[in-house]
């Protein structure tokens, strides 16, 4: 209970994902007295294929972040390849670092604290109707505050805004369902100097090393195909779907999966008091390996926005303008990737076309350099 006996403080950010411990870092540097909240005992498992981009690496440095270590240690890795069936396609992609997640949002929360955030573990967090928060501990400890503001970033799964009618999800019908793991070894399929994305009619399955001899698996698959599985594991029914040779007694971990993956919420913000970001604001399959550089960025916009509120001179809807601007781009490029995707035929064309022509592969990987930029709001120095 630590942590909840500060005085009330000015802002509560609900997910210490990087979009929450972010921007309690970056609240907590301009002196706002902070609450980052969340409902995992940290260091968590996240599910993701912990591909992260330069674009967030830069902007974490341009935030004194240059030296996380979970960043710094992990590999640099700009070789993808694309399975389809029985074709292969190796493209030469800007690169990606593979981080482990649970390292890597425990840094971000450790910067946050550096900074003078306190921080509540196990703290299922839930915005109650009248906007009060409540904070619930796995201890059995309970507490309601009210903060002059409220950051929401609690990612797809997130639970706190669930009484509060206006921030429903509105889920794509037949939206695919993700789930991962950890391995101890790489797939003998896929190489130590590449990211493998694999391919089958129902679903797919990025594979990364993470440098030390572990891998990460990330998988998404619709559905429909999951329940024909009847009682056998989605992760399992998957990599034999996709000839992937992991031996049940190397997996490490089962990372939680995430339902109706592309979702999105009509309202971002209200009155200048709750602010929602990264995930929490809506996801569009697949990962590409941008998801979290998003959520990044949005914590450095947010900052201000929370700082106008909390001086009185903030203009309602300057952060839905701001957010829906920057997102259009970037999602009609995910919902183009995700329906190449969803139809074999067309994905094995692309895989054929790419591995024959040099100059195809080179719009490929172009493709992907642009996937990973999207529009991103121009890095700032703190
Ligand atoms: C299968 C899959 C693969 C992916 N691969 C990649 C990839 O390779 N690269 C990439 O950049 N992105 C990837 N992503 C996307 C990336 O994981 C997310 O975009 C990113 O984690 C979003 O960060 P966030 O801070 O918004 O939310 P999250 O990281 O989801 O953090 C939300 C936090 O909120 C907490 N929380 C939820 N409810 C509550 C509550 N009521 N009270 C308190 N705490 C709560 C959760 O415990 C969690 O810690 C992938 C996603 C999936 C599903």
């Amino acid at each position: 209970m630590e942590a909840l006996s500060m005085d009330t403080p000015e802002v509560i950010i609900i997910g210490a994902g990087p979009a929450g411990a972010l921007s309690a870092r970056l609240l907590a540097r301009a002196g706002v007295r902070v609450l980052l909240t969340d409902r995992g005992a940290f260091p968590r498992p996240k599910l993701c294929g912990g591909c992260l981009t330069q674009s967030g690496i830069d902007l974490l440095a341009s935030h004194g972040l240059s030296e996380t270590t979970s960043i710094t240690n992990a590999p640099m890795i700009d070789r993808l390849v694309l399975h389809s069936g029985a074709q292969r396609l190796s493209l030469t992609v800007p690169p990606y670092r593979v981080i482990d997640r649970a390292r890597f949002d425990q840094d971000l929360v450790d910067s946050a604290m550096r900074a003078g955030a306190r921080f509540a573990p196990e703290t299922q967090t839930r915005v109650l109707p009248d906007h009060a928060v409540e904070l619930q501990q796995r201890c059995g400890a309970r507490k309601n505050l009210t903060p002059a503001v409220i950051i929401v970033a609690d990612g797809i799964k997130g639970t706190s805004l669930r009484d509060i009618e206006c921030f429903a999800w509105l889920t794509r019908p037949g939206a695919h369902i993700g789930f991962g793991a950890i391995a101890s070894v790489l797939p003998s399929i896929c190489e130590q100097d590449s990211i493998s994305m694999h391919h089958f009619h129902s679903g797919y399955a990025g594979i990364a090393p993470l440098g030390d001899g572990r891998a990460i698996i990330a998988a998404a698959a619709d559905p429909a195909w999951i329940k024909q599985q009847h009682d056998a594991k989605p992760l399992d029914a998957l990599l034999r779907a996709l000839s992937i040779d992991i031996h049940s007694d190397t997996v490490l971990r089962v990372n939680p999966g995430a339902p109706g993956l592309t979702r999105q919420r009509a309202v971002i913000e209200t009155r200048g008091r709750i602010f929602l970001i990264g995930d929490a604001t809506g996801y569009v399959e697949p990962f590409t390996g941008e998801g979290m550089t998003w959520a990044l960025a949005d914590a450095d916009m947010i900052r201000d926005h929370t700082l106008a509120a909390l001086s009185g001179a903030y203009r309602q809807g300057q952060w839905t303008t701001q957010h829906r601007r920057l997102n259009r781009r970037r999602k009609l490029l995910c919902r183009s990737t995700a329906r190449v995707l969803r139809v074999p035929h067309l994905t094995r064309a692309v895989v054929s076309a790419g591995s024959r022509s040099k100059v195809f592969s080179g719009g490929l990987a172009c493709a992907v350099g642009a996937l990973q930029r999207q529009n991103l709001p121009r890095v700032r120095t703190a």
